[in-house]
């Protein structure tokens, strides 16, 4: 297991459509417990392929959000069957787009369809935290971001930000 470089905003890679698995080979295998390793690396709680450069549709969470008690999720290829009309809130954050937190209000139920890391086929009803994150990551999937849920001028800002920040990290003086 290999914990991989995340790519954050402004990297036009986060904007891709990730693409539907159409097998489960060791690839992906491999693929999904280096996103499992590097989820935990960074003390997130779920982690989409695209978020380290690779455009397909595959997820991981685990919202124990602790190392003592991991219960750990894999979504592969998943579709969102239903949505609940009551909402709930949280402050989002994303590994993508560093020290930024957007509150959101998303359905608070989801009914999700998904395929296992065995090519199973099944369904998960996902409530509260569980719901939020794994919309946040089928987000991730079609190249959608926590900044779009703001006005263009609020996201323009964190972009430019984040850009420079960049930037100033590149800067060396020899
Ligand atoms: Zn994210």
């Amino acid at each position: 297991m290999t914990v991989k470089k995340l790519i954050t905003v402004p990297d036009e890679a986060l904007r891709k459509k990730s693409q539907d698995i159409q097998k489960i080979g060791r690839e992906e295998k491999k693929l999904i417990q280096n996103l499992f390793e590097t989820m935990y690396h960074h003390k997130g709680i779920g982690l989409a392929a695209i978020q380290i450069g690779i455009p397909k549709r595959i997820i991981v969470l685990d919202v124990m959000q602790k190392d003592d008690q991991r219960k750990p999720l894999c979504f592969i290829n998943p579709v969102i069957k239903n949505l609940s009309n009551e909402k709930s809130k949280y402050e989002e954050g994303c590994l993508s787009i560093p020290n930024t937190f957007i509150e959101i209000e998303r359905p608070k139920t989801c009914l999700i369809e998904y395929i296992d890391i065995d090519g199973k086929k099944k369904n998960m009803n996902c409530d509260n935290l569980l719901s939020t994150c794994i919309q946040h990551e089928i987000n991730h999937l079609d190249g959608k971001l926590i900044i779009d849920f703001l006005s263009k001028l609020k996201k323009d800002l964190i972009i430019k930000k984040l850009s420079k920040t960049r930037q100033n990290t590149d800067r060396i003086v020899v």
